[in-house]
């Protein structure tokens, strides 16, 4: 194996913020600790491609570290001591999360691991992928230097995603989500073993194992991504959805999907659209807002062909407005043209008007208060839609002649 440490490395050119990081190496310092940036920014700088994340870990006291960044930053640090880690927030929102090197054991297959205190090596152990197992030293004297025991630069040099070990998969199979995550967006290949793991572990049923929390949070992941459309494709392939949720594909799913994400869709509306091939809502973690949504677009099939038919405005604003405007927001992406045109009508020009005319209006006019007011009330915004009346005056004469005669309080 070579060398898993080496002298600071020059062509990390691309960190998220130097002056930063060489400050919190400082902090730990003072604090009797080696610290660390560690994982993807690791990756990212390495691949001169850095984001804005910056995940710390240090070899002890990461409290009173977190604690000190955020005296220095004037922000807020928040501790889990269960999980040994925490997440410093700064004045312009942006945070540091600042972890203590551990162990993590795993009791069972698929369940959440033991956490255990232990250096930068062993931390690294734990890792999904040779390229997300490096660390960058931050402490003053060895600053830049890189901690690479499982070869993950040779594996960013040669563009594959590769496990750390055999077991891997089975220990965590949302790791198989995150290898075709990283894969795709890294434009890298699962290297054949690791493939051949991962078929394995889809192929063992152990995929059935993960929560459902767990699996929705890879697929909020999934669903921000850009190149979301390949990952899906690839977790269909691979049968992961299946595996994991029995998730079904609606009809015509794919292509749905690519006009979503065609019309650059919120990653929330991608999220809720891939929920509408789940089997059951009831007990997947997702709010309640995201499951109307979903639902609504899973039944919209009873919507459409009367929407097809639909020419007046009353008619259109009638099919719709009981639906979330998440749900219209991806239906006016996924649905064929003279659907489509009718919600872009629907969200551009009638989803605001209102009447003048309320339920005092119709008091006044000698009205019993009851389930007609509803229906009066709906039919003066329908002449308003169609345009059969356009002013409060016209409105309120439409009122007089609907309440003649019906229900009015007897004098
Ligand atoms: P991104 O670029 O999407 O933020 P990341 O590599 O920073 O990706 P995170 O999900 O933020 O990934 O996780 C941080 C680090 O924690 C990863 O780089 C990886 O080393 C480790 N990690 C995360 N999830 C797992 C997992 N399921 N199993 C093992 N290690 C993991």
């Amino acid at each position: 194996m070579p060398d898993s440490r080496s002298s600071p490395d020059r062509r990390i050119l691309d960190l998220p913020d130097e002056q930063l990081l060489r400050l919190i190496g400082r902090i730990a310092r003072k604090n009797g600790s080696r610290s660390f940036l560690v994982g993807g920014p690791v990756r990212d700088a390495l691949l001169g491609r850095s984001g804005p994340d910056i995940d710390i870990a240090v070899e002890s006291s990461p409290d009173r570290i977190g604690r000190a960044l955020a005296r220095r930053f004037n922000g807020r640090f928040v501790y889990h001591r269960r999980f040994l880690t925490g997440t410093v927030t700064l004045a312009d929102r942006s945070h540091i999360d600042i972890a203590r090197t551990r162990t993590e054991t795993y009791r069972r297959p698929a369940a959440l691991p033991s956490v255990k205190p232990a250096p930068v090596e062993e931390d690294l152990v734990r890792r999904d992928f040779t390229i997300n197992a490096l660390a960058l030293e931050l402490t003053h004297g060895s600053y830049g230097v890189v901690v690479d025991p499982h070869s993950g630069r040779r594996d960013l040099a040669d563009r594959v995603v590769r496990v750390l070990h055999s077991r891997s998969f089975a220990d965590d199979p949302t790791r198989a989500f995150r290898a075709i995550r990283f894969a795709i967006r890294l434009g890298f290949e699962i290297e054949a073993e690791t493939l051949r793991l991962m078929r394995q572990a889809i192929r063992s049923g152990i995929l059935s194992r993960l929560s459902a929390e767990r699996v929705l949070y890879e697929l909020r992941l999934i669903s921000a991504e850009p190149l979301v459309l390949r990952m899906v494709e690839a977790l269909l392939r691979e049968k992961l959805l299946h595996a994991s949720l029995d998730w079904q594909p609606r009809p015509r799913f794919l292509p749905r999907l690519q006009r979503l994400v065609a019309a650059g869709a919120d990653p929330e509306l991608v999220f809720i659209f891939l929920m509408t091939g789940l089997p059951g809502f009831d007990r997947v973690p997702v709010t309640a807002a995201e499951r109307d949504a979903a639902l609504a677009v899973r039944g919209f099939g009873d919507v459409r062909e009367r929407l097809r038919r639909a020419s007046r405005p009353s008619t259109i604003h009638r099919l719709l407005r009981q639906l979330p405007t998440e749900a219209l927001g991806i239906l006016s992406a996924t649905e064929s043209d003279p659907v489509v045109d009718r919600i872009r009508l629907y969200l551009d020009r009638l989803a605001d008007v209102r009447i003048s005319v309320d339920g005092r209006q119709l008091r006044s006019l000698g009205l019993k208060p009851g389930p007609k007011y509803r229906e009066i009330l709906d039919r003066i915004l329908a002449a308003r839609l169609d345009g059969k009346v356009t002013t409060r005056s016209q409105e309120l004469a439409l009122a007089r002649e609907l309440t003649a005669g019906t229900g009015r309080k007897s004098r």
